[in-house]
């Protein structure tokens, strides 16, 4: 039934659904994939604490760590309490009851990393620079799946993120800006939405894993503007790696692992410096339409909060795992807002763009989550179809 609706130019962006598809598909979801498994890539920078400046305690957050676990603090291994100790063993980090599925995994080389400015974003609630409470998580062994967090907790989340920070926009809403704030939010909780259903706990008892279909449908397809908005989020995102690819192509990979990181620097020139991207989508989303209005300051500060509090909102998120990647998402949405709305635009043409490492990993994997969800979405789109048809 919703074929149709993914047809033409995808709203406010320069290139189809067709060709995104196939973009996706052949060139930028194979790349994108080995990148993030990169060492370079792998090793996020984190505050998991739990503080949550918005509401009072509500029995979800009681513990640091492993607050869905909700097992007492004496069960802890002491290590969990110093966030930059790194290399625990993984068998201490299950929960002894509650969900382990939520419970994030710090298991980590050591690394260093070298040659990278720290700078903070103006996106973002998080101060980038203050190591304090930080610590490292390898993504790959933590992927973004179901966690069994639901209820009342991640509604009010969900509820403060849409109404009040970016109420849903009205048909004949003029403001271009905060039109592309709420659907860059709905288009990463689609992604959000397919990736748990895609990695589904099926059946608890024998620890059966798998995609439930019908999850995608309720979810995501069965509503064409989630869809659409989750386009929209890929290629505005992708917009930002292409405008941001001299720097991209220059940055320092270097993690010590010589090979590791000849392979980081040569997968991210082809993916910053794509003939078939350059051919097929040159202009993924044109951020040049946008901030010419007379109160452009004030809107963009007014948006800019916005932001900053959606941020803010992931201390309340109340599963560890589900944080980590709350956190991740919005830092890479902020750094591409940093790079298409704060600099080197033509409002901005004499501030030069300055990336810190921990951005440019947060943008490239919330960029291959939203390539996955894309993929996904194309891949399953008739199957789901037929699975309504059937009910
Ligand atoms: P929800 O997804 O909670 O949606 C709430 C309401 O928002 C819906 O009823 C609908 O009105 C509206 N809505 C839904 N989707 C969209 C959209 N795309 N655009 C606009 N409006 C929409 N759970 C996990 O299992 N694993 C995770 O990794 C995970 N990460 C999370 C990260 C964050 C930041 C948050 C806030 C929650 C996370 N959760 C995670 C919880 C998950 O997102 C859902 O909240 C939970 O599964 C309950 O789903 P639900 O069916 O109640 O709808």
């Amino acid at each position: 039934e919703n074929l149709r609706e993914y047809t033409g130019i995808v709203e406010d962006c320069c290139c189809d659904y067709e060709t995104v598809d196939s973009l996706n598909g052949d060139v930028l979801h194979p790349l994108l994939q080995e990148l993030v498994t990169t060492p370079f890539f792998r090793y996020f920078k984190v505050k998991l604490w739990c503080d949550c400046p918005f509401w009072p305690d509500d029995g979800m957050c009681r513990l640091r760590d492993c607050s869905v676990c909700e097992c007492p603090e004496n069960e802890f291994p002491e290590s969990f309490k110093n966030p930059l100790r790194r290399g625990l063993p993984s068998d201490d980090l299950v929960c002894q009851e509650g969900k382990p599925q939520a419970t994030v995994d710090r298991t980590l080389d050591s690394k260093a990393f070298r040659g990278w400015m720290v700078v903070d974003n103006p996106w973002t609630n998080d101060d980038e620079t203050d190591n304090s409470e930080m610590t490292y998580v390898n993504l790959q062994l933590n992927p973004e799946r179901y966690t069994g967090y639901v209820g009342p907790s991640t509604r009010r989340i969900w509820d403060a993120i849409y109404s009040e920070n970016c109420p849903k926009y009205s048909s004949g809403e003029v403001c271009q800006e905060k039109k592309v704030l709420y659907k860059l939010i709905s288009g990463l909780h689609s992604s959000i939405s397919i990736h748990i259903a895609a990695d589904y706990l099926l059946d608890e008892s024998t620890n059966l894993w798998g995609e439930n279909l019908e999850l995608i449908h309720d979810r995501v397809l069965r509503y064409p503007d989630r869809v659409r908005n989750m386009y929209f989020t890929f290629l505005f995102v992708l917009q930002a790696v292409t405008k941001a690819a001299d720097y991209l192509e220059q940055a320092e990979y270097d993690t010590g692992n010589h090979l590791e990181d000849l392979k980081a620097q040569s997968l991210m020139r082809q993916l910053v410096n794509n003939p078939k991207l350059q051919a097929a989508c040159p202009l993924p989303f044109d951020e040049a339409k946008l901030w010419q209005g007379q109160s452009e300051p004030e809107l963009k500060q007014q948006i800019q909060k916005q932001f900053k509090n959606i941020s803010a909102l992931m201390d309340c998120v109340g599963c560890e795992k589900c944080r980590l990647w709350g956190k991740l998402q919005v830092l890479g949405l902020g750094t591409a807002l940093k790079i298409l709305f704060s600099v080197n635009g033509q409002n901005y043409p004499d501030q030069i763009l300055h990336l810190q490492r921990n951005e440019v990993i947060a943008l490239v994997n919330l960029l291959n989550r939203l390539s996955e969800s894309v993929k996904l979405v194309h891949k399953m789109r008739p199957s789901a179809e037929n699975i309504m048809g059937r009910l």
